[in-house]
This record gives C-alpha cells, sequence and structure tokens, in this order.
C-alpha cells in the first residue's frame, strides 16, 4: 500500500524532468522480505507443513517481490534493489549459489531446488540443519556456510539474475546485491574435520569464478550495476584480511569492466585502515557507509574520498523505527556534496531495512503522536527519497515541514520526558553498585535459610505453554473473559505446574510463567515508556520473527508486576519459589530502544524499575529471585574498542536491580548460548549468587569458562540437557555431564537444570526429562 503523501509515479516523471531524476539519487540497501503482515512465513510453514504446494510459495513470494520493487519505484528510488527477497537467508543463498553444500545433503549437482536448500536451512528427517548464527550485532541469524580445501564450488542457483529480470520484466531496472566474497568467507566456519589452520580466506581463488560468471550473466541481462554487501570491513580487521578485499576485487575487476561496482558497508564505523582499502578498490566505483552508527566515518570521508566515485550515504536508519530528522540528515548531505561532488552523492539507509518493522500503515492501535515520531520501512523509503529531492533542489516543504513538528513534539513531550526517572538515573551513573558482602558469604546465609541439598535442582523459569493456555490469554487480551476467569486459569495451571515439580522431586520450584507470552513483552507492558505495535515484525531467522517492544521515554514502574503470581505460587509449596524477572540489558537489547539519549541510560532506567521489582518481591517473602539476562551478550559492540565501555554499563544495570538485597536472598541469573569466552569476567563481575547458562549445544566448550566461575565461588549451573530438541535424555546421559561437570567444578557450587526455560516443548517431552534429570542429580549424590 502506498501512504497518500507520496511522490507521482517515476516513470511519468522520466519523460517531463530527465535532469531532474537523474539528479535525484536514491537508494536503498536491502528490504524486508517476509512482508506486512508475514506473509512469507506463512506461506513458508504451510509448504513445510505440507499444506501448500511449491507453486503456491513460489507465488506468495513472487507476489511480495513485485509489490515490493513496485513500493520502491513509486516512492521515486533511483537504485532499487534486488536479490535481496531471500526464502529463508541470503548468505544461505550464497552457498547455494556457490553451490557449497556440504555433502550430507546428498546432493548431486544441477541447480539447487527447495528440498536440498530447505534441508540445509532446516534438517530432514535423517540429516540435522547446519548450524545459524548471529548476523553481527543484530537479532538475525544466518546460516553459516562449512567450508574446507574440499569443497568445490560451481553456479548452482541462479537466482539474483532471475531476480533481476523478473523485476526487469515489470519494467524496474534494479541493482542485483551479492555477498561479497570476502565476507562471505569471513562469515564461514571450518566444514568439520578441516585442519584448524586452515584459512578459510584461501578460498577466496575457488570462489571468484563463480561470482565471475554471475556477473557476466547480470551484464548480460542488462544490469549497469552491482552491490557487493561486505559489512565485515566495518569489524577489527588484520592486514591479512585487508589484503584479501584488494585482491578479490582487483580479480573482479575485468569482469565488472563496464558495470558500476557499489561496495555496501554497514553497522558501525569504518576503521581508517578499512575506509583506505575501500575507497581504493580497483573497479569499484561506489561505496556505502553507515553514517547513523558511524559518526567517524563522516570524518574519514570529509578528509579525503576518491575523486570520481558515487558515495552512498547512510542517514536513514535501517536498524530502528524512529522518523528520521530530516533537516540533521539533510545539513550532513549538503556537507558530504561539499566533499564528493554534487552528482556523486546519493541518498541511502545505514543497512538494509530488514532489520526495522515493515510498515506502519499496519499499526492501528498506535495513537497518532506516537505514530508521527515512527518510521518504519515503508516510510524510510518516503525519508531517503524526501532527501534526495532535497538535494536536487525539489525540497517537499511540506515533507519536511511536518517531520519537523514531529521531530518537535517528540523532543517536548511529557510522555516522553520523566523528571524524577531522569534524577534517579542521573544520581546512578558514576557510582558503582554492589551487595555489602561477597558471594560466599552470601551464598552460606542463604544455605542456612533455604537448606538445599548438594546438586540442587531447578529449572530455568516457563513451562509448556500449551494451546489451551495461548487462548486463555488471547481472549484476555480481547476482553473476551473477565479477569476473575483469566486468574482462575492461570492459577490453576500454577497449581499443575507446582505439583508437578514436587512429585518430580525438584529443590527450586519456579510458577512456570503461564500469565507470560514473551519475556520482555510482559515486563515492557506494564512499564511506563513502552509501547507495543501489532505489526512490527522482524526477521529473525527462516520463517521467525520478532516484534519488539518500542521504548519511547523514560521508564518507571507504576505498580509492582510479578509479586501477585509469585507469592501465589510460594503459597502453594513449603519449598523455596523462584521469582522471575527479566533483567534491564535483555529488556534493552531485545526492544527498538529510543534514539535521543545514550543506550546506557535507557538501560539504567529499566534497571531502577526492575530494582523495585526484586525489592518487592523480598518484601513479599520471596527468598529466591532469578533475573534473565539471556540477552547480555547480543548487545556487545563489533568492535572491541567500544566492548569494554558497553560490559561495563551493561554489568552495572543488573547490579543496580539487587545491589540492596539481605544477603539471605538469592539472587540467579540466566543467559543463553553465545560465545561466552571473550566475557567471562564481565559475568563474574555481575555478581549474582547462582548463574545457570545454557551449554549442551556447545560441546563442553563452556566447561573452561565455568572454570572461571569456580575461582569467583558462586553457584553454576550449565544446563544439562538441550531443551530445544524433542528428544528425551536419559538419565545415565545427563549423569554423566553432571560428572564430567563435576571434573572442572566444586560439587558444592554445581547446580543441576536444564539449558533454558521449557515453554516451547510438551508435557510430554518436559515430564519425563525432567524426572531424569533429578534420578541423575540423585545418582551423582550418592557418588559425591
Ligand atoms: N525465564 C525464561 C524462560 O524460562 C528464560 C528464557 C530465556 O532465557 N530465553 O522462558
Ligand atoms: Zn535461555
Amino acid at each position: 500500500s502506498v501512504p497518500a503523501f507520496s511522490t507521482i509515479p517515476r516513470r511519468k516523471t522520466l519523460v517531463c524532468f530527465k535532469f531532474q531524476i537523474r539528479s535525484m539519487a536514491s537508494h536503498i540497501v536491502g528490504y524486508p522480505r517476509v512482508g506486512p503482515k508475514r506473509e512469507l512465513k506463512f506461506a513458508l510453514e504451510s509448504f513445510w507443513d505440507g499444506k501448500s504446494s511449491a507453486e503456491e510459495l513460489q507465488k506468495v513470494a513472487a507476489g511480495l517481490r513485485v509489490s515490493i520493487w513496485k513500493q520502491m519505484a513509486d516512492a521515486g528510488i533511483k537504485y532499487i534493489p534486488s536479490n535481496t527477497f531471500s526464502y529463508y537467508d541470503q548468505v544461505l543463498d550464497t552457498t547455494a549459489m556457490l553451490g557449497a553444500v556440504p555433502s550430507r545433503y546428498g546432493w548431486g549437482g544441477g541447480e539447487i531446488g527447495f528440498d536440498i536448500y530447505f534441508s540445509m536451512a532446516r534438517g530432514n528427517a535423517s540429516v540435522p540443519a547446519m548450524e545459524m548464527t548471529k548476523w553481527f550485532d543484530t537479532n538475525y541469524h544466518y546460516i553459516v556456510p562449512e567450508l574446507g580445501p574440499d569443497v568445490e564450488f560451481s553456479y548452482a542457483s541462479h537466482k539474483a539474475v532471475q531476480e533481476y529480470k523478473e523485476a526487469k520484466a515489470l519494467g524496474i531496472d534494479t541493482v542485483p546485491v551479492l555477498i561479497g566474497p570476502v565476507s562471505y568467507l569471513s562469515l564461514s566456519k571450518l566444514a568439520k574435520g578441516v585442519e584448524k589452520s586452515f584459512s578459510l580466506l584461501s578460498l577466496i581463488d575457488k570462489i571468484l569464478p563463480v561470482y565471475k560468471k554471475v556477473v557476466a550473466e547480470l551484464k548480460a541481462a542488462g544490469a549497469s550495476w552491482i552491490q557487493f554487501d561486505e559489512p565485515t570491513l566495518v569489524m577489527d580487521l588484520d592486514s591479512h584480511k585487508l589484503h584479501a578485499f584488494t585482491h578479490a576485487y582487483k580479480e573482479l575487476e575485468s569482469s565488472v569492466s563496464g558495470l558500476n561496482v557499489l561496495i555496501e558497508t554497514y553497522f558501525a564505523d569504518l576503521p581508517a585502515e578499512a575506509y583506505n582499502i575501500v575507497t581504493s578498490l580497483k573497479g569499484v566505483t561506489a561505496i556505502g557507509f553507515d553514517l547513523v552508527r558511524g559518526s567517524k566515518t563522516l570524518d574519514l570521508i570529509k578528509n579525503g574520498f576518491p575523486p570520481g566515485k558515487y558515495l552512498f550515504a547512510g542517514v536513514v536508519d535501517g536498524r530502528n523505527i524512529w522518523a528520521n530528522d530530516l533537516d540533521a540528515s539533510l545539513s550532513t548531505l549538503h556537507g558530504l556534496e561539499g566533499v564528493v561532488g554534487k552528482d556523486k552523492l546519493v541518498v541511502s539507509t545505514s543497512c538494509s531495512l530488514l532489520h526495522t518493522a515493515v510498515d506502519l500503515v499496519n499499526e492501528t492501535k498506535l495513537d497518532k503522536e506516537l505514530k508521527s515520531w515512527l518510521a518504519f520501512a515503508a516510510q524510510k523509503l518516503l525519508e531517503v527519497n524526501a532527501l534526495a529531492k532535497a538535494l536536487a533542489g525539489l525540497k517537499d516543504e511540506a515533507f519536511f515541514s511536518a517531520n519537523a513538528a514531529a521531530q518537535a513534539s517528540r523532543k517536548s513531550s511529557p510522555r516522553v520526558t520523566n523528571e524524577a526517572v531522569q534524577k534517579a538515573t542521573a544520581a546512578v551513573k558514576g557510582s558503582d553498585h554492589r551487595r555489602a558482602t561477597n558471594v560466599s558469604t552470601r551464598l552460606e546465609a542463604q544455605q542456612k535459610k533455604l537448606n538445599l541439598p548438594m546438586l540442587p535442582t531447578t529449572t530455568i523459569g516457563s513451562f509448556p505453554q500449551t494451546l489451551g493456555l495461548r487462548k486463555v490469554r488471547r481472549e484476555y487480551k480481547a476482553s473476551k473473559i473477565s479477569v476473575e476467569e483469566y486468574a482462575k486459569a492461570i492459577t490453576e495451571e500454577i497449581k499443575e505446574v507446582v505439583k508437578l515439580q514436587e512429585e518430580l522431586g525438584i529443590d527450586v520450584l519456579v510458577h512456570g510463567e503461564p500469565e507470560r507470552n514473551d519475556m520482555v513483552e510482559y515486563f515492557g507492558e506494564q512499564l511506563s515508556g513502552f509501547a507495543f505495535t501489532v505489526n512490527g515484525w522482524v526477521q529473525s531467522y527462516g520463517s521467525r520473527c520478532v516484534k519488539p517492544p518500542i521504548i519511547y521515554g523514560d521508564v518507571s514502574r507504576p505498580k509492582a508486576m510479578t509479586v501477585f503470581w509469585s507469592t501465589l505460587a510460594q503459597s502453594m509449596t513449603n519449598r523455596p519459589m523462584k521469582g522471575m524477572l527479566t533483567g534491564p540489558v535483555t529488556i534493552l537489547n531485545w526492544s527498538f530502544v529510543r534514539n535521543d539519549q545514550p543506550r546506557f541510560e535507557t538501560c539504567y532506567q529499566i534497571a531502577l524499575a526492575i530494582k523495585d521489582e526484586v525489592e518487592d518481591l523480598e518484601k513479599a517473602g520471596i527468598n529466591v529471585i532469578q533475573i534473565d539476562e539471556a540477552a547480555l551478550r547480543e548487545g556487545l559492540p563489533l568492535r572491541k574498542s567500544e566492548q569494554a565501555f558497553y560490559l561495563d554499563w551493561a554489568v552495572h544495570s543488573f547490579r543496580i536491580t539487587n545491589c540492596d538485597v539481605q544477603d539471605t536472598t538469592q539472587i540467579h541469573t540466566h543467559m543463553c548460548y553465545s560465545n561466552f569466552n571473550d566475557i567471562i569476567r564481565s559475568i563474574i563481575d555481575m555478581d549474582a549468587d547462582v548463574i545457570t547458562i545454557e551449554n549442551s549445544r556447545s560441546d563442553e566448550k563452556l566447561l573452561s569458562v565455568f572454570h572461571e566461575g569456580v575461582k569467583y565461588g558462586a553457584g553454576m549451573g550449565p544446563g544439562v540437557y538441550d531443551i530445544h530438541s524433542p528428544r528425551i535424555p536419559s538419565t545415565e546421559e545427563i549423569a554423566e555431564r553432571i560428572n564430567k561437570m563435576l571434573g572442572v567444578l566444586d560439587s558444592k557450587i554445581l547446580w543441576v537444570n536444564p539449558d533454558c526455560g521449557l515453554k516451547t516443548r510438551k508435557y510430554s517431552e518436559v515430564k519425563p526429562a525432567l524426572s531424569n534429570m533429578v534420578a541423575a542429580a540423585e545418582l551423582a549424590r550418592m557418588q559425591l
């Protein structure tokens, strides 16, 4: 759907004002593919379930592509990307393009079809999926290529060329987008069995021939531009890696001659060395920079940009949902015009819009004022075009003044600023917050009160969320059932969960989180300063999307959020009941965060709100409180130079939440799997009494990490079984895991728990699994 204030259709303009069109240079790095109402998700899942055919899936996909291209053309975008659509993931698409299918999928050559493609993505009956990992510091996950010296590359997916032709048939000449060869290799891992010393970058000369073929076909099809995404350039790179860029693009030079080649970089500033390399690449005529996250890149550009090359200036934020400050962007752009020349400046997004929500038009529940502060992908197209038009001397005054009014209303709104919160936050900055005594003293005081056995058992919080339970929450939200009926249903559920845990013999119980849809949303809905969308979905992986809350104002907690349910649950048992909270860093990292104050300030505000909750739980007689920081590592900046600062305020925020509880109150924290090795010091510095960490997918790599924890003395609960799989682990298997851990960890500090929450599992899986877990703990206790 095209909002009413869009510009006149482009083709018409082309005829009348040829010159103006040439100068209105606008570009979009990439666009969400899932659809404004997650159409692709539903089409994919229906296909996977065997409920619809491949043709039906292809039809939905083609419809989405067409509507996106048309939307961009109608918005007046000049450089419209193609091949940014994907059935699953753009890195997997590249793997398919290069024919780099791991042998276990039994690919027999030829063009890669859905069967092989989705087997790699999701596994099949006999072979598990390829590994998935986070795309830089986003919440998007890509399928990790598995490469080694024996991989034979071949041109096995013509998707890029097909998409280019598909758009061309509609009269839209696009810029085909490929993941650049160096970034592709840098994002890969060594296939099983390959020598650790093997350099993935040494494969560059093997993959370039395929890239050359793709380029040749694109040229033959009429392409005049090509975009290589090389986000790896923003990382800390050694000279060996930097040299790979020079080598690769020199190799490609003759193939791309006659084409305009755009190298896109995004997600951070460019280090000076990388800037020097990318601006002097052979055959490259244009470079795109993220100017939202990269304020230092601007200085580099001002100090020198190669004459004759295009600068694609990413001034419209692809990672957030805020309306652009158009006046500020325009002045940045004017400054750049002076450096690179009027005809060489192109207005762009900071990165692909894949990482923002799709279209504000579908937000029926946000009020008008708040909506005026926002721009989703569809609105960002209009912003990019408005800026390009303004540069060309065709400023849409009405559009700009509406934007300026929205910026001003956001700045002065009492909904945004809460003096008391600002004051309280200012007071925590700079000072330290720690519990009064050390962890060993506290654990001793806690043990006196809790009287737990050795190797205590617990779970991470959620219990299976049955269809019935989801229905109850949905109907309550839609006011179809009364608050009494809702409370009764949730109470019943908690009763069941408590009873089950007592029967199983678990030592520290949970209430099961039946009242929560999502661990961030639940808190956001009760905190001030948060807003929620109905369709603000962002792809996380494959068909999975998340709908991050929007933090628009100072955060405070009007009233207790979990005390009612936690105390109710505690009243049902004599065993300790864990209070369950989501930590400030995780709430921050899984939300769209305001851009009008530093992230750490918002984080401190959330921390103070959670602190209120912790203290209310303690007052209400809850002696064990878990504060989940599932996403602590997710916020880690890409560049080493910025990591210490982040870790410092993130860990500080966590400590703020519980610094004032009594020694006898036991604070747990939980973290989902990520690469902890480099942040273990920070985890310990959180000063929690018990740390549970997802562990079973990591091949025991984490044990050395936990070893660090031993010196510190806190309780450690490395997950003893994988909750992501329906498989039921045997008692022996869990006991073996526990014994392995006892080889590294003191028996006095080891806890026994699953990897993560159980909400996605079925009771038929959870009951026997937990029963085996308790039996394994008992077995291990007897052997102590
Ligand atoms: N307490 C949450 C749960 O059990 C933690 C989830 C998570 O770590 N992602 O569901
Ligand atoms: Zn987890």
